[in-house]
């Protein structure tokens, strides 16, 4: 044994047994059991609890925290620009969704069918906030997300484009990895060659190996002009139909409500 090893284990020797309890949880990253396993031995000590069944709450702990760590995680890398849950979706103000598809969409089988998901509705009916709670739910159940509105794609496109073939590569990749992609408002842009030929070729190779959510204020069959060619056009928009769970919302703009209602308020 090194001369540093043996110092190493003489000072953990001389230290208190939390301490070396503790330090061995540091060491080993297991921050989740630093943080509880005291109390939870007192409280083991108070219920009676079986050697076994106090390893198993502790580890029911740190599975629990390390879980906790890696949502957050993904939600930051998944760029989501607020978060939004279903439980925050009224769905009494927007009779034109289906509570039971949105339930369906909750439990993310259609990405594991490698389905495309169509929110196609005027502004404000909530479109996003669907996305981007279905995104969250994604996540839970250990999916890679990505949120990207269409405007910021195009704008990175051609900023990639400007500066080198490896960033456009770079670009390419973490829109085709994620097994979900949201979309959000694939609106009218005027696109050049370049971000054309990159949206076509993108959504063209997530076609039948990954899930896109898109959301828009315009029919999907309005999209054309986003591909320069009325053919390619013609091909992208029939694949991402084919597979899609398409869902029309109606009905008036939850956001202007809302506005309506604080200036009545004020008004009072
Ligand atoms: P869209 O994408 O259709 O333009 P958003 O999803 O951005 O609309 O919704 C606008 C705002 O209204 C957001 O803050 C969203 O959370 C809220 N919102 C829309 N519909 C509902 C609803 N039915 N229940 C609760 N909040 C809603
Ligand atoms: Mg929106």
């Amino acid at each position: 044994m090194s001369k540093s090893k043996i110092n190493h284990y003489e000072m953990l020797a001389s230290m208190k047994q939390n301490e070396r309890i503790e330090d061995a949880l540091k060491m080993l990253k297991l921050t989740g059991m630093l943080a509880t396993y005291n109390t939870l031995a007192q409280f083991a000590n108070k219920e009676n609890y079986t050697f076994h069944d106090y390893i198993e709450s502790l580890l029911e702990k740190e599975i629990l925290l390390k879980e906790d760590n890696r949502i957050q995680q993904w939600i930051q890398q998944a760029k989501l620009p607020y978060i939004k849950t279903l439980n925050d979706f009224d769905f009494l103000f927007q009779p034109s969704i289906k509570e039971r598809d949105i339930k369906e969409l909750e439990s993310c089988r259609f990405i594991e069918e490698k389905h495309n998901v169509l929110f196609l509705g005027p502004p404000g009916v909530g479109k996003t906030h669907l996305a981007i709670a279905i995104g969250m739910e994604a996540i839970k159940k250990g999916y890679e997300t990505k949120f990207m509105p269409l405007d910021i794609l195009i704008s990175k496109v051609q900023k990639a484009h400007k500066d080198e073939e490896l960033q456009m590569h770079r670009l390419y990749k973490q829109l085709l990895n994620p097994k979900l992609l949201i979309l959000d408002e694939m609106d009218f842009y005027d696109t050049d060659q370049t971000v054309s030929n990159f949206l076509f070729s993108l959504l063209i190779q997530r076609y039948e190996h990954s899930s896109t959510i898109f959301t828009s204020n315009n029919h999907y069959s309005e999209w054309g002009n986003l591909f320069n060619s009325k053919t390619r056009a013609g091909a992208i928009i029939d694949r991402i139909a084919q597979y899609s769970k398409i869902i029309y919302i109606k009905g008036k703009s939850y956001r202007l409500e809302y506005n309506l209602k604080k200036i009545q308020k004020i008004l009072a």
